[in-house]
């Protein structure tokens, strides 16, 4: 046994060497991938957060003690409070608000009803931004189309004096390619129907849910046009008014909303930094929207978005040494009522954004990322490429070069800021989305974890990196 030891010793000696050596390829010598340094320290946040981070605790604290927070509302302006005390209590530098206009509509209460050819009470929500119908309601046949083409195909001989129902269904797509393709008659049906003389525009939900929740959302009216009530029904209702409809008889719907749009109102977009250890002048961004539908707590959208960026920053601010650049984290004020919060930040930042190194938002809920996209000049690709290497144990695939960066971040897009995508996987997201069921019992805590280990990773890695990912080519990135 005693005479064993040497050898013991020696091997575990050999063992210990060979950890302390660099690797056969020294990875300062290759120039496509990261430094050493900042590759290993990138890879330690991202294992570590695979083992437990606070992101739940955040969503859990923003939708239980704050809960709905709409644009306009009381519950932003608690929203941006939660905001400021939570950045502040977790240790983030240059803690502020910085001031944005909001909407403010109410909804009030909304009540539909088909009458005729057989009577059906329906589940259906305002549209944001709608106007409510006059008091003793509006009652009138239903014309049904698929599609804003479709409309005007149908011309306003056959709209006018008519309740138009937009039949459009979205499809369910991991990448979530599927909204952006439906979402069209929510946003600018009233106003389209209404130039043809419609009486009021009801939609088939923009989600993917079977539920009875309805799927609420924004719409616009058109300056100076005319205004009409909007209002979503929940899927099987819609499933419901389209049967009535293909019996071939007149359909005759009721419907009574109080909803009314008042005079915009002051909200601040939230800011909290980890200072940058040697160029804290150079930015790279993390976003995520504070405000949220009112129907349910906004727990996938976007407290989650919220819990993720904030947990991501906080442990890159808990290194020995901080990054070479700040990592700033944006809450923006307004994200779902025409995004003034994205825009007063772009504004506001004009004269700094040639000194953001990166930009990314999070906003699809708690689906896992599954894969990474950029948006850079294409002779910093192998820049990227490195990253998707370091998120490669995480699941995450490379995409390609075409990021849209998210909603709050696009209007940095113009000033060339590079952006970054860790796009979620969306399979379930719209089944929830802008309805009652947005609450925190569909976010699951574990898939926090992997997106913060992703942004922790890739805004750790970009704020530290001796060069930059370069200029993205401005302009604006295709829809
Ligand atoms: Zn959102
Ligand atoms: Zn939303």
């Amino acid at each position: 046994m005693t005479r064993a030891r040497p050898l013991a010793v020696a091997l575990l000696l050999g063992v210990v060497a060979a950890l302390h050596a660099e690797p056969p390829s020294a990875p300062d010598s290759d120039p496509t991938d990261l430094p050493a340094s900042v590759r290993e320290t990138a890879a330690r946040l991202r294992d570590e957060a695979l083992r437990g981070t606070q992101a739940y605790d955040l969503v859990r604290s923003l939708t239980f003690e704050v809960g709905p927070r709409l644009a306009g509302s009381r519950g932003l302006g608690e929203a941006v409070a939660w905001g400021l005390r939570t950045l502040q209590r977790l240790g983030f530098q240059n803690v502020h608000g910085e001031k944005v206009m909001v909407p403010h509509w109410e909804r009030g209460t909304i009540a539909g009803e088909i009458l005729s050819p057989w009577r059906q009470p329906v589940a259906l929500a305002a549209l944001g931004g709608s106007v409510g119908t006059p008091e003793e309601g509006i009652e009138a046949e239903v014309v049904e189309v698929p599609s804003l083409a479709a409309l005007d195909r149908l011309g306003a001989d056959r709209v006018r004096g008519r309740i138009v129902f937009f039949d459009t269904v979205m499809q369910r797509t991991r990448d979530g390619s599927g909204y952006g393709k439906a979402v069209g008659v929510r946003g600018s049906g009233a106003a389209r129907a209404g130039k043809l003389g419609a009486l009021a525009v009801l939609i088939r939900s923009i989600g993917t849910g079977g539920s009875r929740f309805p799927h609420t959302g924004a719409m616009h009216y058109e300056a100076g046009g005319p205004q009409i009530p909007a209002a979503a029904l929940a899927i099987p209702d819609a499933d419901l008014l389209a049967a009535e409809i293909a019996s071939g008889k007149p359909v005759i719907f009721r419907l009574k909303s109080t909803s009314r749009l008042l005079p915009d109102v002051e909200a601040a977009n939230v800011v909290g930094e980890i200072a940058g250890s040697e160029t804290p002048g150079e930015v790279v961004l993390l976003g995520a929207h504070l405000d949220s539908w009112d129907l349910g707590t906004g727990a996938i959208d976007d407290a989650a978005g919220c819990g993720i960026v904030i947990e991501a920053a906080r442990r890159i601010g808990q290194l020995p040494r901080h990054p070479r650049r700040t990592v700033r984290v944006v809450l923006f004020a307004n994200e779902e009522f025409g995004t003034s919060g994205a825009k007063a930040y772009a504004q506001a930042h004009a004269a700094e954004l040639p000194r953001h190194v990166l930009a990314g938002e999070s906003d699809l809920g708690s689906g896992r990322v599954w894969r990474i996209q950029s948006r850079v000049a294409p002779d910093h690709l192998p820049g990227v490429a490195a990253l998707a290497r370091l998120l490669a144990p995480l699941g995450v695939e490379a995409g390609g070069n075409e990021a849209h960066g998210g909603t709050d971040v696009a209007p940095l897009t113009p000033a060339g800021v590079p952006l970054l995508d860790l796009d979620q996987d969306a399979t379930t997201y719209f089944d929830n989305h802008h309805t009652a069921n947005d609450t925190l019992d569909i976010v699951d805590a574990k898939d926090l974890d992997q997106n913060v280990a992703a942004w922790a990773a890739v805004a750790y890695a970009v704020a530290d990196l001796p060069g930059d990912l370069g200029r993205a080519p401005a302009g604006k990135p295709e829809e």
